[in-house]
Formats: structure tokens, sequence, C-alpha cells
């Protein structure tokens, strides 16, 4: 399939993994907006948030708690975190794989613009 962060999970083109499993990779984002400026995506192809399905369910909690993890591993658990998934063209998406951004490390504005 013809997708940046399918290639990228399956390790096609490099990236800065932070984190993998069976099931969910985490890389830094290419451009960060923050100091801490992870993607959390699920290996398997899902479009976005709309996308998900009911057997989703345990995977969409999994990665809630990995997020949770990465966020202690990368020191910003106490320090506090934002966490943003965009959807669709109004959302801003521009990569059409589920990703959650993970944003730490300095204050974030709301909203974001
Ligand atoms: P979104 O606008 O929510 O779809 O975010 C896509 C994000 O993917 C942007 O923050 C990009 O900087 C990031 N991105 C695009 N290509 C790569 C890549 N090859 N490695 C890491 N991050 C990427
Ligand atoms: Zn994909």
């Amino acid at each position: 399939m013809d997708c940046i962060f399918c290639k990228i999970a399956n390790k096609e083109i490099p990236s800065s993994i932070v984190y993998e499993d069976d099931d969910v990779i985490a890389f830094n984002d290419l451009n960060p907006e923050a100091p801490v400026h992870v993607l959390v995506i699920p290996k398997k192809h899902i479009v976005n948030l709309s996308d998900a399905k009911p057997e989703d369910q345990q995977l969409l909690g999994k990665l809630m708690l990995t997020i949770q993890k990465i966020a202690a591993e990368q020191g910003v658990a106490e320090s506090g975190y934002r966490v943003v998934t965009n959807c669709g063209e109004q959302g801003g998406q521009t990569v059409m794989h589920m990703h959650f951004h993970l944003l730490g490390g300095r204050e974030m504005l709301w909203p974001a613009g």
C-alpha cells in the first residue's frame, strides 16, 4: 500500500523509532512542533478516527495507554503534554494513516490555531 506510515511501520523507510510492539509503533515527527513531538500509530492501516471500527476498540485503548507510557519515557508525564489526532480535511490531516501527536516539553497554547 502506498502509505508513508505503513512504510515506516514496515521499516521500508527510515524513521526515528522511540517505541514498538506488535500493534503499535511510535517515532519522532520529522518537523517537530515541540521539544517532544512523537507520532504514535497503529501498525494496522486505519485512515483516521472516523475509519476505526468496533473491532478496533481494544487497539484504540492500547494506543492511549501506549501514549501514557511513551509520555513517561520522554519525561513529560509530570510536566504535562498534549495528544492530538487530526481527522479529515478540515481537521488538518495530511497523512492518511491514523496517528496521535504526543506534544510536550513546552507550554502548549490553546487553541492551536
Ligand atoms: P497530520 O497533519 O496530523 O496528518 O500530521 C502528519 C505529521 O506527519 C506531520 O507533523 C509531519 O511532520 C509528519 N511526517 C510526515 N512524514 C513523516 C516522516 N516520514 N517521518 C516522521 N514524521 C513525518
Ligand atoms: Zn498506512
